[in-house]
C-alpha cells in the first residue's frame, strides 16, 4: 500500500497529546514525526481535530465460544470491540465449553476463532483444581497468562480454587513468568443459604450478599501467596476502594501486583439502581457513590492502572427481565462497544485527558497481556492500530449501537461523550461510521 501519513492535531503519544503525523507502512508504524516532516511520497489521511489514540486493548473479555456461542461469539464480540475502538482483546478461559484449562481446549478455541475475528486476540488459560500439570504446557502452547476464581464462578466446568489448590499450582505459574489473574472474593464472606428468604428483587439484597470484606480478605490472601511464590499477581475487576491502601503498600514493598477495574464500577452507583434491574447485576457488585469516587482516587494515585470491560453477555432470558430476581439472574455486564465513551465521560469531568485513557485502556492492559512490544502505543515499530475519536461529540446509547449478540446493557438511554469514528487494525480500516469493512483480519497473538 506504500507509505501513508495519518495526520491529527491531537495524536495521543506516550509523550503526550500533540499535533503529529504517524507514518504507516504495511501493518506497522514506521515513525511519528511533525506534520512538516512528512515525506512527499506519502499518501495523506488528515483527521484534523479528531483525536488519534492507540487501538484499545481489553484483557478481560468472555467470548464464550466454542460451546456457548448462543451467548456471544468471536464474530459478535470482536465486532462490538472494533466498534468500541479496540484492536486487541484477551479471552477468558470460561464460559466456553470446554473451558480453556488444557492444550486441547485451547486448540478447540483456536478452531472456533478461525476466520471470525475483526481484531487481534489472545487467550488466557485457566487454573482450576487439579490442573497444575497443564500449566506449563498451556504456556508452551501460547497462552498469555492464567485466570482463577476464589469463589464459585457460576459455571460448573470452571471450578473455584482453594488456598490448597493454589499452593499446588503456584510454583508452576511462577515458572512461566506469566501473570495469574484472580477473581478475588472469598466464599465465606458471601451471603448464601442464610439469605435464602430475603427479597431478591431488591438491588440492596444483591449488594449485601457480596460485601467489600469478601474482596479485601481475598486480596489479603493473594498478597501473602504472592510473597511466598513470587508470581505475577493481577487482581481483576476491583470493585471496592477499601483494598487500595493494602495494594499500594504491597506494591511499595516490591510485590509484582497489578490491578484493574471496569467501566461499570467507575460510572454507575448502587444508589441509582432500581429494584428488579438485573441488567446491573455483576460480581463483585456495583457499590456506593462514595466507593466509586474512591476507585477514581485509586486511578489518580496509580494503584489501579488498567480499565477493562469484563464483557460478559448472555441471552436475555438468563437476565430474567420479567421477574427481576437478583439471585437467579446471570451476573455480567457487556460493554465493549461503549466502554471508551463511558470512561471518557467520567474522566473528562475529573480533569483527566486522553493520555490517561490511552494508558489505562491500551498501554497497561497490553503490558499485562505481554503484547506491549507491538500493541498499546503510537510509536515507531508498533502495530498500526488506531482509534479515530471525536472526543467532543455526544450520543445516546441505543441497542443497535451495541453490536454484541444480545443487546442487553445498563447503559441504554444514557447520553455519553465521545464517538468512535473509525478503528484501524494493523493499517486496515475495520470499522468506520457504524459499519464493519471487509472480511475479518484479526489474528491470534501468542506468547
Ligand atoms: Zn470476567
Amino acid at each position: 500500500m506504500g507509505l501513508r501519513a495519518f495526520l491529527s492535531r491531537r495524536v495521543v503519544t506516550p509523550e503526550g497529546l500533540r499535533p503529529a503525523a504517524v507514518l504507516v507502512e504495511d501493518e506497522k508504524i514506521r515513525a511519528v514525526v511533525t506534520p512538516a516532516e512528512v515525506p512527499s511520497a506519502a499518501t495523506l489521511e488528515d483527521f484534523g481535530g479528531l483525536a488519534l489514540l492507540p487501538g484499545l486493548v481489553d484483557s478481560h473479555v468472555h467470548i464464550n465460544e466454542p460451546g456457548r456461542a448462543e451467548w456471544e461469539g468471536f464474530r459478535s464480540a470482536t465486532e462490538a470491540a472494533a466498534a468500541g475502538g479496540y484492536t486487541m482483546l484477551v479471552d477468558m478461559p470460561l464460559n466456553c465449553i470446554p473451558a480453556t484449562t488444557n492444550v486441547s481446549a485451547l486448540e478447540a478455541k483456536r478452531n472456533a476463532a478461525q476466520g471470525q475475528c475483526r481484531i487481534d486476540w489472545g487467550a488466557w488459560g485457566g487454573v482450576v483444581p487439579g490442573n497444575h500439570e497443564d500449566i506449563l504446557p498451556l504456556a508452551q502452547a501460547g497462552v498469555l497468562g492464567y485466570k482463577c476464581f476464589l469463589v464459585p464462578s457460576g459455571i460448573e466446568e470452571f471450578r473455584m480454587v482453594t488456598e490448597q489448590d493454589l499452593r499446588a499450582a503456584l510454583p508452576y505459574v511462577a515458572r512461566t513468568r506469566l501473570p495469574l489473574l484472580v477473581h478475588a472474593e472469598l466464599p465465606e464472606f458471601l451471603g448464601g443459604f442464610n439469605m435464602r428468604d430475603d427479597d431478591w428483587s431488591q438491588y440492596s439484597t444483591h449488594l449485601r450478599s457480596r460485601p467489600a470484606e469478601a474482596e479485601v480478605a481475598a486480596i489479603r490472601l493473594m498478597l501473602l501467596l504472592c510473597r511466598d511464590y513470587g508470581f505475577r499477581l493481577h487482581i481483576v475487576h476491583l470493585a471496592t476502594g477499601l483494598a487500595l491502601e493494602m495494594l499500594q503498600s504491597a506494591r511499595a514493598a516490591g510485590l509484582a501486583v497489578t490491578v484493574e477495574t471496569c467501566p461499570h464500577y467507575l460510572h454507575l452507583e448502587a444508589e441509582q439502581i432500581a429494584d428488579r434491574a438485573t441488567q446491573y447485576k455483576c460480581a463483585p457488585p456495583i457499590r456506593s457513590h462514595p466507593n466509586r469516587e474512591h476507585l477514581w482516587q485509586g486511578l489518580k494515585d496509580g494503584v489501579i492502572e488498567i480499565i477493562v470491560t469484563d464483557h460478559s453477555p448472555c441471552p436475555e432470558f438468563m437476565k430474567q427481565p420479567g421477574e427481576g430476581n437478583f439471585r437467579d439472574a446471570w451476573g455480567g455486564i457487556a460493554s465493549l462497544s461503549v466502554a471508551l465513551p463511558v470512561i471518557w465521560t467520567e474522566a473528562k469531568q475529573r480533569g483527566f485527558d486522553l493520555t490517561d485513557i490511552a494508558r489505562w485502556m491500551s498501554e497497561r492492559p497490553a503490558q499485562l497481556a505481554g503484547c506491549h512490544a507491538r500493541k498499546g502505543r503510537i510509536a515507531g515499530g508498533y502495530d498500526a492500530d488506531f482509534v479515530v475519536f471525536d472526543s467532543d461529540a455526544e450520543f445516546t446509547v441505543t441497542s443497535d449501537r451495541l453490536c454484541q449478540r444480545h443487546p442487553i446493557s445498563p447503559y441504554i438511554g444514557e447520553t455519553l461523550r465521545g464517538v468512535v469514528k473509525r478503528t484501524y487494525l494493523r493499517g486496515g480500516i475495520v470499522f468506520q461510521d457504524g459499519q464493519f469493512s471487509g472480511s475479518p483480519t484479526g489474528r491470534e497473538f501468542r506468547q
